[in-house]
């Protein structure tokens, strides 16, 4: 973790994209790829119709069809979400629509075509709706089961429909049912991925507080770990600063605790200014930080570390509490651990502080 991934921990955890939105986003693609079809067999109908195929009725529904859909297509990226949900709605009421032409009024030849499209289409529709309003999908369920069985009892009393279809008025339940369950299983299916989708987000949240300092939003010394194995596992060439802010203890006693984690803060907020977005900050414990910088000369080492060191001073000069901070810092080589590395600029801050403090001290 960086400095600049530091600063951006807490608008990841409010941003997430949930489960609901990625299934609202994919029923969205569904949609539109159905509408697509829908307008190319909408196409087809009436350009048969001007070559002399079909009735006038059914030219001119799929002409109507044809504009609305294309003129949903051309909107199509300005629609909202929430739009795009009420035109599957308006799709699922125009099959209901169709559904009834079929069974009620429409010629035998002509309801078996309009019974069989939408027996294929309510169930995709019924999915999008489902997706796009999980918590009113059984409702929608039931409606659409509801509405399609009521038409389809009614249907099946035709004279004219019994030779082509089961004439029994037990399809009307049936329908009801079998959308109602299809629906209800939908909703559960959605929910589930949602809670489960919270629960990843919790553990992630859980895991970014753990490694994350509440005072000061760095690293803590336990991400550090992970940090050192990076560092151990491959020839890298890599400086190690230890940062300990001066007489602190009297910057407490004199002005309070609180003050005190003011004052944390403001140095905290100097050397995140002052360091690469790559280096890495952490907060090793109390006033004491660790900075790791990555390939890196000694020269450019030191550089940085006297560059630290003048910046708490100068910028801490006009504050009410005016602080200065110590520096070790040690150099990789290829025979050392992290952790080795570590201790040396642990020394290399011990003999800064002997020195008299608000300097750099390197180790040998
Ligand atoms: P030196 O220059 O030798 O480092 O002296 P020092 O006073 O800074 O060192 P010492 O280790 O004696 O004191 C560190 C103080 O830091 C003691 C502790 O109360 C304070 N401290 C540690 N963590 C926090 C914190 O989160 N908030 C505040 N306000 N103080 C803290
Ligand atoms: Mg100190
Ligand atoms: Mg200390």
């Amino acid at each position: 973790m960086n400095t600049q991934s530091n600063k951006t921990i807490t608008s990841q955890l409010t941003s997430p994209s949930s489960a609901r939105t990625v299934d609202q986003d994919s029923a969205s693609r569904m949609l539109l790829a159905i509408i697509a079809t829908a307008c190319f067999l909408a196409a087809s109908v009436v350009v048969s119709g001007f070559i002399g195929f079909g009735t006038n009725i059914s030219f001119q529904f799929a002409l109507g069809w044809l504009v609305f859909l294309s003129a949903v297509l051309l909107t199509w990226p300005y629609l909202s979400l929430n739009t795009r949900g009420v035109i599957a709605l308006l799709i699922l009421a125009a099959l209901i629509a169709r559904w009834s032409y079929s069974w009620l009024i429409a010629p035998p030849r002509e309801a078996m075509i309009g019974i069989l499209v939408v027996l294929l289409y309510t169930p995709i529709l019924l999915v999008i709706t489902t997706l796009m309003f999980s918590a009113k999908a059984v409702f929608i369920g039931i409606l659409v089961g509801l509405l399609m069985g009521t038409i389809s009892v009614f249907g099946t009393s035709r004279e004219v429909l019994a030779p082509l279809y089961l004439n029994d008025w037990r399809i009307g339940p049936l329908i009801l049912c079998v959308y109602a369950l299809f629906a209800w299983l939908l909703k559960r299916w959605v929910n589930e991925r949602y809670a489960l989708e919270l629960s990843a987000q919790r553990e992630q949240q859980l895991t970014l507080e753990s490694n994350t300092d509440q005072l000061t939003g760095l690293a803590n010394r336990r991400s550090c770990e992970a940090r050192f194995q990076q560092l151990n596992a491959g020839p890298r060439k890599y400086a190690i600063i230890m940062l300990d802010i001066d007489h602190f203890k009297q910057v407490n006693d004199t002005h309070g605790h609180h003050e005190g984690d003011r004052v944390l803060r403001r140095v905290v907020n100097l050397l995140v200014g002052k360091l690469r977005p790559n280096d890495f900050i952490a907060r090793w414990g109390g006033e004491e930080f660790l900075i790791i910088l990555e390939s890196i000369s000694s020269t450019d080492a030191k550089a940085v570390s006297d560059a630290l060191c003048q910046s708490i001073e100068d910028g801490t000069e006009n504050d009410t509490v005016p602080v200065t901070v110590s520096l070790g810092l040690a150099l990789s080589a290829s025979d050392r651990t992290a952790m080795d590395t570590l201790k040396s600029a642990d020394d290399a801050l011990y003999a800064a502080k002997t020195a008299g403090r608000n300097r750099v001290s390197l180790a040998f």
